[in-house]
């Protein structure tokens, strides 16, 4: 049906999609790809050797890869409608994973008796009211919304606005205490409007000026403080009442009709304030308009970028005045996390958590492909929900039981932009300070086992070296992500977590098949899902899936949860990682 309501909401989450999973394909430093993938340098030094396991992998019971398919069929099939949240999609699947923890005898993971933490969510629709102006004594320049500017409000209002607001251009905009740099300094940017560039400063090495610096925001991998949507979150813990995007094609690398394309709906979590902690305006400007902009203060765009690459840089104030008001069309969407927690064996330890995520929701009804209506998402993430609940089946075998409790959280509005886990991440069941780690599972690896396993941000944390104890377990190997460049580390659940400090570890599909398969039939397998099934209607369960490869994956995810909930102690962060001062900050190190 052409008018189907949930057509509205699919339209938004491929749009979504644009700026959340696959732009960030592309959000890469300016920098010639490598042919090697660089790890962070301080990862290898720093490994924290693990004690032999007490139960060996070969001990642990095995994930059932018949069991995963049946739970895929269920919950990709054309009744459930695509997993939308907030329609019967999302009521049908909450249903099947309350009943499937029920059935395996998990307590309801939510405190107060249920099986399910209510996600208030809200879709919100700008439009321009007054154009984006910006004045200085008798001169104005007013920018033209959509060729020159694309924003928008995340309060929870029906109008945002600034006036007279002083403008302060801040580099990259970027506070890394790790790495000693600070665009703010003493600059004060409360109530005013800030321009800042995209991407991490891309700093050369002194030894070889044609490389990146890799003891620098990661080198040629990209860290957190490039992401768009970390420049809006420093904005708003700054106090700026506005933020612009500086849109650099190369820097963001993809083109600016990307970020045009991203004005319809938007949704967001709803925080108690209605997001009022957010700028009133948050936005992009071309290269075009910022150079103007520049000009018109007396500046030059391509002295101060220079500039910025100095850890000395300093914001500048322009001098100028910024008005522009917007008006928002409301809605709130009520979805749910399903959680079940099984509870740990040691008194003394059962306060303290694993948490596990996978998404349950995918696309719901939309654009016909083919004559198909409904994205099944049957590998994303009907798959990496299968694997979680043969995860938690085994948890309920495995002796001796875990000592820490175990909470299995399928989370919500993922592909609106990682918006369940976030909720989960500000509004946690149980204390993040308490929580040893996130293990996560999106679209796993449905094609084939392998002899190998992908760790999105190898390094990061001491469970890589979990990860690694059980991959040689199984006789297999950890590769590294091989587009470090490309920020998939910030793009699935477990990133919430990691950015409120807790370890977090996202693995993917490896791509070397073993068994009887060619070594080369699992990378093709892969590449042809990218190019015909990712986000597309024909993401359903096909009759040459193998589940083995599942199956073994989720084997790890298990052992490495298993093993540090029986651990004497919590893994941490490597030195050097971005999120390692706020988790040393919560456990008060
Ligand atoms: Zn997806």
């Amino acid at each position: 049906m052409p008018t189907h309501p949930q057509t509205r909401v699919f339209l938004v989450a491929v749009l979504a999609g644009a700026l959340g999973a696959a732009c960030s394909k592309s959000e890469a430093p300016n920098a010639p790809p490598a042919a090697a993938a660089a790890e962070p340098a301080a990862a290898a030094a720093t490994a924290v050797a693990l004690p032999a396991p007490s139960v060996p992998l070969s001990s642990m019971p095995k994930l059932d890869p018949a069991v995963i398919l049946q739970h895929v069929k269920v919950l990709s099939s054309d009744k459930l409608q695509g997993r939308a949240p907030g329609g019967v999609g999302e009521d049908l699947t909450v249903g099947y994973l309350e009943t499937q923890f029920k059935d395996l005898g998990l307590k309801p993971g939510n405190p107060d008796g249920s099986y399910v933490q209510r996600v208030p969510l809200v879709g919100i629709t700008g439009a321009q009211a007054k154009p984006l102006t910006f004045t200085k004594g008798s001169q104005k320049l007013t920018l033209n919304w959509k060729d020159d500017v694309v924003a928008w409000s995340k309060h929870v209002a029906d109008t945002a606005s600034i006036t007279r607001s002083d403008v302060i251009f801040v580099g990259y905009g970027v506070e890394a205490p790790e790495y000693g740099w600070d665009d703010f300094k003493d600059v004060d940017v409360k109530g005013k409007t800030i321009v800042v560039l995209i991407n991490d400063p891309p700093i050369p090495d002194p030894a070889d000026p044609s490389k990146l610096d890799p003891k620098m925001f990661g080198g040629k991998a990209m860290t957190y403080y490039g992401r768009w949507t970390y420049k809006f979150e420093e904005a708003a813990r700054k106090g700026a009442a506005a933020v612009f995007i500086v849109h650099e094609e190369i820097p963001a690398a993809y083109p600016f009709s990307v970020v045009q394309g991203n004005l319809g709906e938007k949704f967001d979590t709803i925080a108690a304030d209605k997001n009022m902690s957010r700028a009133s305006i948050e936005g992009w400007m071309t290269v075009d308009a910022a150079r103007r902009l520049l000009t018109m203060a007396g500046q030059d765009f391509d002295t101060l970028k220079r500039q910025a690459l100095d850890k000395g840089f300093k914001a500048v104030p322009l001098g100028v005045q910024a008005s522009m008001a917007l008006t928002n069309k409301v809605r709130t969407i009520n979805s749910r996390n399903v959680v079940a927690r099984l509870e740990g064996s040691d008194p003394a330890l059962k306060d303290e958590y694993v948490v596990y995520t996978a998404h349950w929701d995918h696309l719901g009804v939309g654009e016909p492909v083919n004559g198909d209506t409904i994205y099944n998402g049957a590998r994303d993430n009907a798959a990496g929900v299968a694997v979680m609940l043969e995860v938690a089946r085994q948890f309920t075998k495995v002796q001796p039981p875990p000592k820490r409790s175990i909470l299995f959280t399928m989370v919500t509005a993922e592909e609106q932009g990682l918006l369940g886990s976030q909720y989960y991440s500000v509004t946690p069941l149980y204390p993040l300070a308490k929580t040893l780690a996130d293990i996560n599972v999106d679209s796993p690896n449905v094609f084939a086992p392998s002899k190998d396993v992908t760790v999105i941000g190898k390094g990061a944390s001491d469970l890589d070296d979990y990860l690694q104890q059980a991959a040689q377990e199984q006789g297999r190997t950890l590769r590294p992500d091989p587009q470090p460049e490309k920020g998939y580390y910030y793009r699935s659940d477990h990133f919430n977590f990691a950015k409120q400090g807790v370890p977090a570890l996202y693995i993917e599909s490896g791509i070397e098949a073993a068994g009887d398969k060619p070594a080369d039939y699992l990378k093709k397998k892969l590449d042809d899902y990218e190019a015909h099934d990712y986000h597309a209607p024909s993401d359903v369960v096909k009759p040459d899936w193998d589940l083995a490869g599942a199956a073994q994956d989720g084997q790890l995810v298990f052992a490495v949860g298993y093993r540090v909930a029986n651990a004497d102690r919590f893994p941490e962060w490597k030195p050097g990682n971005e999120f390692k001062a706020k988790r040393d900050a919560m456990l008060k190190k």
